[in-house]
């Protein structure tokens, strides 16, 4: 089969042909029809991210069929299924974490696309038990990005409670997604942008947020909560700065760039940072059950595998106008 390639960190992938994965008992053998692009690929690519396994597929944003079901297989999927492949693909289910509820922190929890192959190819492999079954009011491509940018961004979002007034630094891929559920339970949303984009703060307002500006601005008011999905450091005390007792700032992004240090009064009375890592299948229940009902609609670019290098790098250059989707076997 054909797959995209990371043989080193800070590399072009490169186009292989090499062996179809072989399904393992309890797996299912996928073949891929749209993956979406991540900007952790692109911190995968740059070596920001410790230890990928290497050679290395990229890509956990999955929509596929199945194709073969291995033994022992969770009858929830059959072959023909489309199913969904998130960054999850695996944990232990017995560390303390596991048993805790909190498998998004599995001390040996394997990720799709870094510590295990990914979707940059035309088949997969998947433990059956951490896919989900998507919505059948999306099509392939325009459910792909709901895998991570959906999904990591509603835990991110969930993990602002029942915050009224919500800042949202960044407004890429996940913020767009998030925005639109936050909308719909009747948040007010402020949305933070790079300092004189004033197309992005265009098109928030217009989606429905009540204030959007530059990240070095203060927003009318003190913010309840605030979530960064912005690799940029300087932003958490910036944020920090804009909440109002009791608030939180929530780091959306799984590498951030060194936070410059901030005054004690600007995290006193009870205000909190904490990230969002990873994703539980809970997660990704909740999110699959309440996404078409809002509905929450994505915006995607289309490219052949071949062309993932292109999409990556147009995904850096900030040069796309929706989530990168490499299109493989389309349906
Ligand atoms: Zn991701
Ligand atoms: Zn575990």
């Amino acid at each position: 089969m054909r797959a995209m390639v990371l043989e080193k960190p800070r590399q072009s992938l490169q186009l292989r042909d090499v062996p179809k994965p072989k399904v393992r008992a309890g797996g299912l053998l996928v073949r891929v029809s749209a993956c979406a692009v991540c900007r952790t690929d692109l911190h995968v690519v740059d070596g920001e991210l410790p230890d990928p396994k290497l050679p290395l597929i990229l890509g956990h944003q999955i929509v596929g069929r199945v194709e073969e079901v291995g033994e022992g297989t969770d009858p929830q999927f059959k072959v023909g299924d489309r199913v969904g492949i998130p960054w999850l693909g695996w944990a232990d289910g017995d560390c303390a974490y596991c048993r805790s509820g909190r498998e998004n922190l599995c001390d040996n929890a394997r990720l799709t696309g870094y510590t295990i192959n990914g979707g940059y190819a035309e088949f997969t492999v998947a433990d059956a038990r951490f896919c989900f079954h998507l919505p059948d009011r999306y099509h392939d491509v325009e459910v792909a990005p709901l895998l991570c940018a959906g999904l990591i961004g509603y835990r991110s979002y969930r993990k602002t409670g029942h915050a009224r007034r919500l800042g949202i630094y960044g407004f890429g891929n996940a913020a767009h997604l998030i925005a639109q559920i936050a909308l719909y339970e009747g948040r007010d949303l402020f949305v933070f942008t790079r300092p004189g984009d004033t197309a992005t703060q265009q098109a928030a307002k217009k989606l429905g947020a009540v204030w959007a500006g530059g990240s070095d601005e203060m927003p009318p008011g003190k913010l309840d909560a605030a979530i960064i999905f912005a690799s940029v450091g300087p932003l958490v005390p910036a944020a920090l700065h804009a909440l109002a007792k009791g608030g939180i700032v929530v780091c959306g992004g799984i590498h951030m760039s060194d936070i410059p240090s901030f005054p004690y009064r600007d995290l006193w009375e009870e205000r909190v940072i904490t990230s969002v890592a990873n994703l539980t299948r809970r997660d990704g229940e909740e999110f699959f059950e309440i996404a078409p009902r809002v509905p929450v609609k994505t915006k995607t670019e289309t490219f052949a595998l071949e062309q993932a290098n292109t999409a990556l790098e147009e995904f850096r250059a900030a040069g796309l106008k929706g989530t990168a989707v490499l299109v493989t076997n389309a349906n």
